[in-house]
């Protein structure tokens, strides 16, 4: 039976250029880039390339770019480390930073905790981290909701900054839905708070910072353009490695390393360089410079045929904004089934999919992000995701479009809901 990949927003393959540029980097051309000697140093040259072609890519310095393990920890030292650079500064200054929930506390003391906003739909690795921050760390934090769509309002962002507001983090592209955020909106409310905050003389920093995971391979990730100050990717979503990843810093932005060690990065991110991982990330980024934009109108013609095909089923949604969405990306919510027997059935087909739900202890945890849009708990247990890669073709989608309404059916006469 042929196997159908469908589910490159959970990985995708490393492309054979990658592959074959990333090769000698394992035994032939295996020096430390730390070390002086020329095996060292042709490592280094190596690693400088790649951060020069992801500079490119993101039209920023290459001093702004920090090699990292992969998206999670991207997310986790941009929200952290801003976080604790800045809690530094203050400190440095003989501030007080704790969070006084007590209203009988002070006022003052009150207003010198630091504040976090983030969103409701952000994958876990942005998610935790704030709530981590809350929990254990005595930040201040606010989720923003968003519309039916996963859509989060710049409007919301407005009303949710406050005088120690230091961090807003908002991804670009929604992982499970596909939702593309106005990170350019946001960015301007952003520019216009600190404008107040220079009249007033305020001198408390207000940094942004976008998960770009899935948005890399078909955005625009221009970050003068963007207005971000902290942009996180990862290689394995673009046809890179797994364990390897990037977080563009701003000059100037505030940051404390969340891993300390030897002075690689500048000082910003200790441990030997994955050299080999970082070759292949920068191989990646060059091979979606050249093809971003065919590759996306490409894609969007195959991904329109299956939302078509697929809500052709009765009682199907499309999650996620119909216009504004990655154009790999389709998802759905399939009324009175559960995604998981969905899944299974279709790898038995030979295709691979994903859900949003995860299965947690026997139950089916409902998806955080179809929840914050306002879909039901039943309604999310059906969710299916398809997210189509540059090697899909016309005749897998026909293929699909062919077993899914049997799976359905089959699945939804054994079901026992039948209605909403
Ligand atoms: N952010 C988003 C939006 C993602 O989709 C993912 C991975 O699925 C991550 C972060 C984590 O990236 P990594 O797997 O490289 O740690």
């Amino acid at each position: 039976m042929k196997k159908i990949y469908f589910d490159h927003a959970a990985t995708t393959p490393v492309d054979k250029k990658v592959f074959e540029a990333m090769e000698p980097y394992f035994s032939k051309k295996y020096g430390n880039p730390s070390s002086i000697h020329t095996f060292g140093q042709e490592t280094k040259a190596v690693i400088e390339d790649a951060r020069e072609k992801v500079a490119e890519f993101l039209n920023c310095n290459p001093e702004e770019i920090i090699f990292t393990s992969g998206g999670t920890e991207s997310d986790n030292l941009a929200i952290r480390g801003v976080a604790f650079g800045i809690q530094k500064r203050l400190r440095a200054k003989g501030l007080e930073l704790r969070r006084i929930d007590n209203k009988a506390q002070s006022p003052r003391l009150r207003a010198q905790s630091l504040h976090i906003i983030t969103s409701t739909i952000e994958h876990h690795a942005v998610l935790h981290t704030v709530e981590d921050l809350e929990k254990n760390f005595d930040f201040e934090t606010t989720y923003l909701p968003v519309d039916q769509y996963g859509m989060v309002k710049p409007e919301d962002v407005r009303k949710a900054i406050k005088e120690n507001t230091i961090l807003v983090s908002v991804m670009y592209a929604n992982n499970e839905v596909g939702t593309i955020q106005p990170i350019s909106d946001i960015t301007d409310v952003i520019a216009k708070s600190k404008e107040q905050r220079a009249k007033s003389k305020k001198q408390l920093p207000l940094i942004f910072h976008t998960d770009a995971v899935q948005a890399t391979g078909y955005l625009d990730c221009d970050v003068k353009k963007l207005e971000v100050d902290l942009l996180s990717i990862s290689a394995h979503k673009i046809y890179g490695p797994k364990g390897v990843g990037a977080l563009y810093i701003k000059k100037g932005t505030p940051l404390l390393p969340i891993q300390t060690g030897g002075g690689h990065e500048r000082k910003r991110r200790a441990g030997t360089e994955n050299v080999p991982g970082i070759v292949g990330l920068g191989k990646a980024i060059e091979l979606v410079t050249k093809n971003r934009v065919q590759e996306s109108i490409k894609i969007k013609k195959l991904r329109d045929k299956l939302i078509k095909g697929v809500l052709e089923i009765p009682d199907v949604i499309l999650t996620g904004h119909p216009k504004k969405r990655l154009p790999n990306s389709a998802s759905f919510c399939v009324k009175f089934i559960e995604g998981e027997s969905m899944l299974i059935n279709l790898d038995m087909k030979g295709v691979a999919c994903s859900t949003g739900s995860a299965c947690t202890s026997g139950s089916l945890e409902p998806s955080h992000v179809l929840t914050a849009m306002g879909i039901s708990p039943q309604t999310t247990q059906g969710s299916l995701r398809v997210t189509l890669g540059e090697n899909n073709t016309e005749k897998e989608i026909d293929y699909f479009l062919k077993v899914l309404p049997e799976i359905v059916e089959k699945l939804r006469e054994m079901s026992p809901i039948k209605e909403d």
